[in-house]
C-alpha cells in the first residue's frame, strides 16, 4: 500500500473510501519518541488494519499559552519515524481544519468525576480540550481501534468514558508507560529538562517504583513518608495521590489494584508519573452450568494471558472418585475429616498441553469424566465439609493471583474479589450437543441426546438448589450466552473485558 500524508479533512473521506479495511488510529501531538513508536508498532502487530497516525498540537488542551508556544515541533522527523515504524498514513491537519472558523464547534466537557481529580485540579479545561479534539478526530476517521498510552492514565479513563457516553463504535487499546534508560517516563516535554531537573525526576520515578515494590510485601503505603523524601530533595509536588484506578476516588482497603499517581514541577516543566500497586496478581472467575463451554474457553484464556488454569470441577470430581474407590461412607462427617487429613490434589501439565489431575498420586484425568462420576459429583459437592475443604484448597492455589478459575461458585464464594467475573451459559439443547461431542467425556458420547439432556438438567437443578454456595450469577458478573458464538469469539470477548479492567502495566514485573 502506498504511504500517504493527508493534510485536509476532506481528503480523509476519500482515503477511507479507497482503503477497504478497518483503521487503527494513533493520535499524537508530534515530537515522537519510543512511546509513540511502541503505539504504532503495537497497532501494526495487532492486526492487518491500516495504521493512521495523526500529528496535531491541539491548542484547546493547553491551559498555558507559553506551554503551547514552547511545545516541541519536529514534523519532518515525526513523518520519518511514523512511516519507518508501521504507519500507512499520516494526518497532519491545521487548526482551521480541525476547528473551521465558520462552523459551529461542539465543545465537549469531560466528566466531572474523572476530570476534577489529579491533573484536572490545576489544568483547567485541559481534559475538555482533549475530549473535544478526540471526538472530532474519531468522527472524521471512524477507526476500529484507538491506541493510547497508559502514561496518561487519567486521559485514558476520560476517553474510555467518552467512547461509552457517545456510544462510539471504537475499541480502545492501551500500552504500558514506556520509560527511558534511567526509568523516567518518556514524554515529549523531556527535551526541556536540564541535567539537574532530570536527576530530580529520576528520583521521583524511583520513589514511586520503590513504593510499588514495598507494597507487594507490606500491602500498604505511607504517602506522608514519600512526600517527606521528595520535599527533602526540594522537589515541588503538585499532587501525590493513592486512588482507585478506575473511579479516581480515594483507594479503599479492599482494592486489590490501586493507583499511586503524582505530578511534580521542575523549572518550567511539569511532569507526571504513576505506578499501580497490587496486593496480588489479577484473577478471572468463570462460572456457569455444565456444557456451557467453560473448560474450553478457560483453558484458552489461561494460555493467551499466561495465567494459571484452575479447574475446580475437576477437584470435586477427583474427590468423588476417591470416596467411591475407597468405599467411604461420605455421609459421615468423621469419615470425611479423616480423609481430608492427608489428601493431595495436584494439577500437572502433560505433553498434549492439557492438564492431568492427580489425587493422592493417582492420575485420574480420564476416569473423573465418566458418567458414574458425573452422576454422583453434585451430591458430594453439596456436602458442607467437602465445600469447606475444597474452597480452602482453591484459595491456597489462588493466594497470589495470576489465575483463571472455572467452576460454579468462583465469583460468589471462592474469589469474590476477582477482577473479572464471567457467567458463561448456553441453552440446554446447545449444552447437551456439546457434551455429546466432547471427546473428554467418553460416556456422554454413548448416551442418546434426550437422556443426556435430562442428566444435565438434573445436575443443573442440584447445583443451583443446594444450600451452600449454589450455582448463581454473582451480582457483578457479566453474563455471556454462548449459543451461536464460536469458541474464539467468546475467548476474544473475555480477553477484551479483561484488558478493559486490568491496566497493561500490571503485567510488567
Ligand atoms: O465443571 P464440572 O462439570 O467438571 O463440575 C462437576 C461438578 O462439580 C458440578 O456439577 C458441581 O456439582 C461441582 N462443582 C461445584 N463447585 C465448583 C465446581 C464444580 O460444586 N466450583
Amino acid at each position: 500500500m502506498k504511504k500517504v500524508i493527508i493534510r485536509k479533512t476532506e481528503e480523509i473521506e476519500n482515503w477511507r473510501k479507497n482503503i477497504n479495511t478497518e483503521i487503527n488510529f494513533i493520535p499524537t501531538m508530534g515530537n515522537l519518541h519510543n512511546g509513540h513508536i511502541k503505539l504504532i508498532s503495537t497497532a501494526k502487530n495487532d492486526n492487518s488494519n491500516v495504521n493512521l497516525v495523526s500529528i496535531f498540537i491541539n491548542p484547546l488542551q493547553f491551559d498555558n499559552k507559553l506551554d503551547l508556544e514552547n511545545y516541541p515541533k519536529t514534523i519532518d522527523n515525526d513523518i520519518k519515524i511514523s512511516f519507518a515504524n508501521g504507519a500507512d498514513a499520516i494526518f497532519i491537519p491545521s487548526n482551521e481544519d480541525i476547528y473551521p472558523p465558520n462552523k459551529n464547534i461542539n465543545f465537549l466537557k469531560a466528566p466531572i468525576e474523572l476530570s476534577s481529580a489529579l491533573c484536572g485540579l490545576n489544568r483547567i479545561g485541559h481534559f475538555d480540550g482533549v475530549c473535544t479534539v478526540v471526538y472530532r478526530l474519531l468522527n472524521l476517521i471512524k477507526p476500529k481501534n484507538l491506541y493510547l498510552g497508559e502514561k496518561d492514565w487519567q486521559q485514558l479513563l476520560i476517553l474510555k468514558n467518552l467512547v461509552l457516553r457517545k456510544k462510539l463504535n471504537v475499541a480502545i487499546k492501551s500500552i504500558p508507560t514506556q520509560r527511558d534508560f534511567d526509568g523516567i517516563p518518556l514524554s515529549s516535554r523531556n527535551v526541556h529538562l536540564s541535567k539537574n531537573e532530570r536527576k530530580l525526576i529520576r528520583f521521583f520515578s524511583s520513589e514511586l517504583l520503590e513504593a510499588k515494590n514495598n507494597f507487594k510485601q507490606e500491602k500498604k503505603i505511607n504517602l506522608k513518608e514519600i512526600i517527606k523524601k521528595l520535599s527533602a530533595k526540594k522537589i515541588s509536588i503538585e499532587y501525590l495521590e493513592h486512588l482507585h484506578p478506575y473511579t479516581l476516588q480515594k483507594a479503599r482497603l479492599e482494592d486489590n489494584i490501586s493507583l499511586l499517581a503524582g505530578a511534580i514541577r521542575c523549572g518550567e516543566t511539569r511532569l507526571i508519573d504513576h505506578v499501580f500497586l497490587m496486593k496480588r496478581r489479577p484473577i478471572i472467575a468463570i462460572d456457569g452450568p455444565a456444557g456451557s463451554g467453560k473448560s474450553t474457553v478457560t483453558k484458552l484464556i489461561a494460555k493467551k494471558l499466561k495465567l494459571l488454569y484452575l479447574d475446580t470441577g475437576a477437584m470435586y470430581r477427583a474427590l468423588s472418585w476417591l470416596l467411591i474407590k475407597e468405599n467411604i461412607d461420605y455421609k459421615k462427617e468423621k469419615n470425611l475429616q479423616n480423609i481430608f487429613k492427608d489428601i493431595s490434589i495436584l494439577f500437572k501439565s502433560n505433553t498434549n498441553s492439557h492438564q492431568d489431575v492427580f489425587i493422592n498420586n493417582y492420575c485420574v484425568t480420564e476416569e473423573i469424566r465418566s458418567q458414574e462420576i458425573s452422576s454422583i459429583v453434585s451430591k458430594i459437592s453439596s456436602i458442607k465439609e467437602v465445600r469447606k475443604f475444597l474452597v480452602e484448597e482453591q484459595r491456597k492455589i489462588g493466594k497470589s493471583g495470576g489465575l483463571v478459575a472455572e467452576g460454579r461458585d468462583i465469583g460468589t464464594t471462592v474469589f469474590p474479589n476477582a477482577e473479572l467475573k464471567i457467567f458463561l451459559t448456553a441453552s440446554i439443547d446447545e449444552r447437551a450437543k456439546r457434551r455429546k461431542s466432547d471427546k473428554n467425556s467418553k460416556d456422554s458420547q454413548e448416551i442418546d441426546l434426550k437422556t443426556l439432556k435430562e442428566l444435565i438438567k438434573k445436575r443443573d437443578f442440584e447445583d443451583s438448589n443446594r444450600e451452600i454456595s449454589p450455582l448463581i450469577k454473582a451480582k457483578d458478573a457479566i453474563e455471556i450466552i454462548t449459543d451461536g458464538y464460536s469458541i474464539n469469539e467468546v475467548v476474544e470477548k473475555i480477553i477484551d473485558l479483561y484488558n478493559d479492567k486490568i491496566p497493561k502495566e500490571t503485567e510488567i514485573k
